[in-house]
């Protein structure tokens, strides 16, 4: 398997580092990492003149320096000290398998004239943008008519056959037959579907089956479509629910009894409330949310993934209604902070090129919508790894994988440094180096 690695470190013009990588983390000697601060992803304030042992892929202690070295021996060590340290960031909202959506023609001409191979290819390279840009995690939702392949990057990211962040992979989503693109005029032609088209209580049982069957960590439905506000002043997002109550309940149960979460797109607050009343266990988007959609996300511990960094990148070329939905959802951030809603971080990265936009972009619009630096980072840390029922990711302390960033500077003064991330690690794996 080695060679294959040296391949990658004579490609990898920025990460000379990726040739120290080594995947037989036994025989390696344990890592001491000097961390002139850090934010452990959990605690409210940071720490100074932290050391990090970490043995195979864990942390194995987490302490002042001088007492963490002392445990320490024969390690070698990363001196850190002049950086902060983080955990890996964590974006439960991406789809590897596309390069921007924000017209119906460049969606239709990733469908129509690439193939999945191709698709997989540039999925391959942007699962390793990611892990540059310290997301070591991510919650891929959907593949946008590529089938399964996300389940066969992960693949091989679990192999070491490529660079990328962990993956939990949603396959293809479900949606009703004509609810979701590419829907054409011509009937004499049948166009690939962005989604399993899903019908009825048994399709969607089945449907669920399927994916699971295929690879599928959660599940993924699209409660609504075709967005509009209604009258007044204080005008609520409505929207067309696509699945009858009975049929995304039977998605919801289905795929909770195989033991999988769902998530639900769901922008109008006809959607978000259909989705509710199905059991979700995530809300995408959430545009349209109400306060009372906002209380019943508290009151049944429902998470909010906003995905802001899309909705601006979207808003100029959609148009329409796409611009008035930023600015609503905008206040209903503030409103949920207030309440205490789970406010998890996603990007819908894929809906931007990878290659456009930082994802880390998402941290500074959650700062700007009211969350302190702190709140922010763990909203793409210790809670997304919460979202995704992982104790061992999104957090740095014994036992956890050693899956770490660091800056330069002080997140906390100026959130923008997680756009600059200088040094990767993933599970005891160094991907980047200052
Ligand atoms: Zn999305």
């Amino acid at each position: 398997m080695r060679p294959r690695f040296a391949v990658f470190a004579a490609l990898a013009v920025a990460t000379p580092a990726w040739a120290q990588a080594s995947r037989t983390s036994q025989s390696t000697p344990p890592v001491l990492i000097k961390a002139g601060r850090l934010i452990d992803g959990r605690s409210d304030a940071p720490q100074s003149g932290v050391g990090i042992l970490i043995e195979g892929d864990r942390i194995k202690a987490v302490g002042p320096v001088a007492q963490v070295q002392g445990q320490a021996k024969g390690a070698r060590v990363i001196d850190l000290s002049q950086m902060t340290v983080l955990p890996g960031l964590i974006d439960t909202h991406t789809h590897l398998l596309l390069q921007g959506d924000p017209t119906a023609e460049s969606y239709n001409e990733q469908l129509l004239y690439q193939s999945t191979p191709y698709r997989a290819i540039l999925a391959a390279r942007n699962a390793r943008i990611a892990l540059e840009h310290g997301f070591t995690t991510i919650r891929d939702l959907e593949t946008e008519g590529a089938m399964y392949a996300d389940v066969d990057v992960k693949r091989a990211v679990d192999r070491g056959e490529i660079p990328g962040p962990r993956i939990f992979a949603s396959t293809r989503a479900m949606a009703p037959t004509g609810m979701y693109p590419i829907v054409s005029d011509n009937w004499e032609l049948e166009l690939p579907h962005g989604v399993q088209p899903v019908d009825g209580v048994e399709g969607a049982r089945l449907a669920v089956r399927e994916q699971v069957a295929h690879g599928a960590d959660w599940i993924k439905f699209y409660s609504d479509r075709r967005y509009y506000f209604g009258p007044g002043p204080d005008s609520v997002l409505h929207s067309w629910v696509n699945f009858t109550d009975d049929e995304a309940r039977a998605i919801v149960d289905e795929a909770h009894r195989l033991g999988r979460k769902v998530a639900a797109h769901a922008i109008g607050s006809d959607g978000i409330a259909a989705a509710l009343r199905a059991g979700v266990n995530t809300i995408e988007h959430g545009d349209g949310m109400t306060d009372s959609l906002l209380d019943v996300l508290v009151a049944k511990g429902v998470y909010w993934v906003p995905t802001v960094t899309v909705a601006y990148y979207v808003a100029g070329p959609r148009s329409g209604v796409w611009g008035p939905m930023v600015e609503h959802q905008r206040r209903a951030f503030t409103r949920a902070l207030k309440k205490g809603v789970r406010i998890v971080l996603g990007t819908d990265v894929g809906g931007f090129p990878w290659t456009e936009l930082n994802q880390a972009k998402e941290f500074e619009y959650y700062v700007q919508y009211g969350m302190t630096p702190m709140q922010a980072i763990k909203s793409g840390t210790s809670l997304a790894a919460e979202l995704l029922g992982q104790r061992d990711l999104g957090v740095v302390a014994p036992g956890a994988y050693a899956d770490l960033v660091a800056v330069a500077g002080d997140p906390l003064k100026d959130v923008t440094e997680l756009s600059r991330v200088r040094f990767v690690m993933k599970g005891g794996v160094t991907y980047l180096l200052p």
